[in-house]
């Protein structure tokens, strides 16, 4: 089923620190045990030699991450590289986390576990992240000053964005200069919102015209052109269509891979599995089931129900208009979550699909447009490379293709809650 890596979103914690109103998990207590954890890590790497597959990175995440103490990590990853060396595994780390409980503290298991690097979120203007006492400005000041201090300290951030009606009032412009000129912000990326979850009347909100959505992509992409294509700064998910469409290797989100139950699995503090962390926190209906339960991981997934319909889902809506759409292989007919929470049903085409059809559009224009140039930084430079020579193009693709699944969580997997 998987290709030579597996990615496992991995819910430690249940539990967050602040009070979001578009979350959409439904938070516990729970957290798991550091024996459970050698369980979940033992059954994984017995999928792993039964699947064929020989890496494996986990993109730690809650709940929040921080809830939990430093050390707990530290002694989850001496446990996990035990066993790794004795099974003959390689294992990479990633983390997500709101960076509200952050201090200097986690410095250390940050720099030896996570390649002292972290994904966090903030969304501009933010007006739906919020703490448990206090607003979103509380949030926001307190979130800005820890993302200095690990600045400071050496840490590399990347954030995710959420799009709200605030953020397309304001426009492509101010939205992009909060980002990268205020806060200092080189890679980061934007999301398109669902209402995941118990509804309120925050979630009822979130459907936005494709129209007006895909006015701000478009204007967003120009900008970036513009101002930071060339100076470097990462601006996902444009800036991998833009490679995509120039025939560079690209890390395309989760939403656009041909089926996201081919590529990863999420676990949660209670042992859940399910598709993602959307999946794993929100809709007990779609649990694929729980691996302290099961012997084999293989056996839960292979007998899942819940799984299959993931698995069907590309065959049931090839004839809503994605046979016919030109975008088709590169699309797949988006995300089963965003429509799941819209739809009542994953097996229809992507809502949010005519947005998808004006990036891509764009993003194309601009990656021909590109292709004429001579002195870019970005596609130009790629095609000519890759064109050079097809053994290098061909050894690109494949390593890409590990890339792309390394990089998964950081384009989407973590798309509202962090
Ligand atoms: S966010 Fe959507 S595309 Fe990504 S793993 Fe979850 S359901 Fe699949
Ligand atoms: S852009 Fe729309 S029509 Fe095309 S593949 Fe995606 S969901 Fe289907
Ligand atoms: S969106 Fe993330 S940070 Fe906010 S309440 Fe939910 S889990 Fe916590």
């Amino acid at each position: 089923m998987m290709r030579n890596h597996l990615s496992v979103i991995l819910l430690p914690t249940n539990k967050c620190n602040v009070d979001c109103d578009y979350c959409f998990e439904d938070k516990t207590d729970d957290r798991m045990s550091l024996d459970q954890l050698y369980e979940v890590t033992f059954k994984i790497f017995d999928f792993m030699d039964e699947s064929g597959v020989g890496a494996l990175t986990f993109h730690w995440q809650g709940g929040e991450i921080m809830t939990m103490p430093p050390e707990w990590f530290e002694q989850a990853n001496e446990r996990i590289n035990a066993l790794a060396a004795a099974r003959g595994k390689q294992v990479n780390h990633g983390l997500q986390t709101n960076m509200i409980g952050y201090g200097p503290r986690w410095d250390n298991v940050i720099r030896e576990m996570f390649g002292n690097s972290v994904g966090t979120s903030m969304d501009f203007p933010n007006i739906h992240r919020k703490m448990f006492r206090g607003g979103p400005d509380d949030y926001t000041r307190l979130w800005k000053r820890n993302i200095v201090a690990a600045r400071e300290a050496g840490i590399g951030i990347g954030v995710i964005a959420v799009l709200n009606n605030a953020s397309l009032e304001i426009g492509a412009e101010r939205f992009y200069s909060y980002f990268v000129d205020e806060l200092g912000i080189e890679d980061f990326q934007v999301n398109t919102p669902f209402p995941g979850g118990l509804q309120n009347d925050t979630k009822a909100g979130l459907e936005f015209e494709n129209l007006e959505l895909g006015k701000f992509f478009n204007d967003l992409t120009d900008v970036w052109v513009e101002r930071g294509m060339n100076a470097g700064v990462k601006l996902g998910p444009i800036d991998q269509l833009v490679e995509h469409f120039s025939g560079a290797p690209s890390c395309l989100p989760c939403i656009w891979q041909a089926n996201c139950a081919d590529e990863f699995i999420s676990i949660d503090a209670r042992g859940f599995v399910a598709q993602c962390d959307c999946w794993v926190t929100s809709y007990p209906e779609y649990f694929f089931g729980n691996i302290f339960e099961s012997d084999s991981l293989a056996e839960l997934l292979k007998n899942s129900p819940a799984r299959k319909e993931f698995l069907d889902r590309p065959a049931a809506i090839i004839d809503q208009g994605c046979i016919e759409c030109d975008y088709l292989s590169l699309c797949h007919g988006g995300c089963p979550v965003r429509t799941y929470t819209f739809r009542n049903t994953m097996l229809e085409k992507d809502p949010y699909c005519e947005l998808y059809k004006t990036l891509f559009s764009h993003t194309e224009r601009v990656a021909v447009g590109m292709s004429g140039q001579s002195g870019s930084k970005g596609p130009t430079r790629m095609i000519e490379r890759h064109s050079a020579d097809e053994n290098i193009r061909g050894a690109a693709v494949v390593s890409t293709q590990l890339v792309q699944i390394g990089r998964l969580k950081r384009p989407d997997v973590k798309t509202t809650a962090v």
